[in-house]
């Protein structure tokens, strides 16, 4: 089976109702549409809640448009040297390899961009993003993303990873994707080796926001990545109607965790058009935040971040639990609320 790439294609897996065709065709047309047979699998029809779904299935919502919402969110654009290249932070860089993804998700930060039409970088475009790197000593790590690196084929992949673990200054290779709970089968033998290459360090960091989403053969390719020696951190977004309320956050970044995966960041939903239906308010999310916090193990605690709209960079969102009193005096807000002096 081939993946659900069309309102056609939803409707005949019943995951679309009817009546909503003529809407759902207008919002396939203007932002890309994909769900693997093996997502599609995993969504409860009977759920209307359903978080899979709610996450990969077209909305009409996606139609309005908000006059705060961006086509650049994260603000791309104004850091980009080279086609291809992202260089916000000295030490790192995104190389954004291909367009495409297994999967489009509704509240993608790079809808705009990304899609089946969309450019991947070509041999020489490649050769000149390499070259830049090459060219700045102070580049130490490079963040595969796109689009989802992992639909590159293991050859394509490891030829990538060869160049990169060539230039000395580099140190780590991150890969940010979706795969291993999308189409878990690409996650074989030949990508695993792929991915390693013999001197620079490889990372995946999973982007997931529902415990829902680890199904039995993605729990297993996920397994195959850390068995292989690759370390993995997660990656969600917080979302209205998906993960925003402390018993499915718990669950989810359990999940992770028993599944050898460290939830790195909980992203702040970016200001991309037509996904106004899943953002939070920042002071309900930090009220999630630290609801977690105290009861739940430290290791199931991300960092939640907003990328500041326009290119200005990543920041936490976390709450101040230290109130200056004096010089070298706090007031320390305990996880249930009670106030403690520190002097220090
Ligand atoms: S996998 Fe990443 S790039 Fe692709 S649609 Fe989802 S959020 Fe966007």
């Amino acid at each position: 089976m081939t993946a659900l790439r069309s309102i056609t294609d939803l409707d005949q897996a019943g995951l679309v109702p009817v009546s909503q065709r003529d809407t759902l065709d207008a919002v396939a047309a203007r932002y890309a549409v994909s769900i693997t047979p093996y997502l599609a699998d995993l969504i409860d029809r009977d759920d209307p809640a359903d978080p899979i779904a709610r996450q990969f299935v077209p909305s009409g919502q996606e139609l309005d448009g908000h006059a705060e919402e961006l086509e650049d969110p994260i603000g791309d654009a104004p850091y980009s040297p080279v086609k291809g290249i992202v260089h916000r932070y000295a030490d790192r860089v995104l190389l954004k390899i291909v367009q495409a993804c297994p999967v489009y998700c509704r509240f993608c930060f790079r809808r705009e961009m990304v899609g089946p039409g969309s450019d991947a970088l070509d041999a020489g475009e490649l050769d000149a993003a390499i070259a830049y790197i090459e060219g700045n000593p102070e580049i130490w790590e490079v963040i595969l993303t796109g689009g989802d690196p992992m639909i590159l084929s293991p050859r394509r992949m490891g030829e990538i990873i060869t160049r990169l673990n060539a230039i000395p200054h580099l140190g780590l290779v991150r890969i940010h994707t979706r795969v291993p709970l999308v189409d878990p089968a690409r996650v074989d033998a030949a990508m695993l080796a792929a991915l390693k290459g013999p001197r620079i360090a490889t990372w995946v960091v999973l982007h997931s926001n529902h415990w829902r989403e680890f199904g039995e053969d993605g729990r297993k390719a996920i397994a195959r990545l850390v068995d292989a020696g690759i370390p993995m951190l997660g990656q969600s977004v917080l979302m209205r109607g998906v993960n925003d309320d402390v018993e499915t956050l718990t669950r989810t970044f359990r999940t992770m965790i028993s599944n050898r995966i460290k939830p790195y960041h909980l992203n702040h939903g970016d200001l991309a058009k037509g996904t106004s239906h899943f953002r939070t308010s920042v002071a309900e999310s930090r009220a999630l935040i630290k609801a977690l916090r105290g009861d739940v193990s430290g290791l199931c605690q991300p960092t939640y971040i907003l990328d500041i709209p326009g290119g200005h960079g990543k920041v936490p969102l976390t709450e101040s639990y230290l109130t200056p009193v004096g010089e070298g005096e706090w007031i320390v807000e305990d996880p249930r609320g009670g106030k403690r002096p520190y002097q220090g």
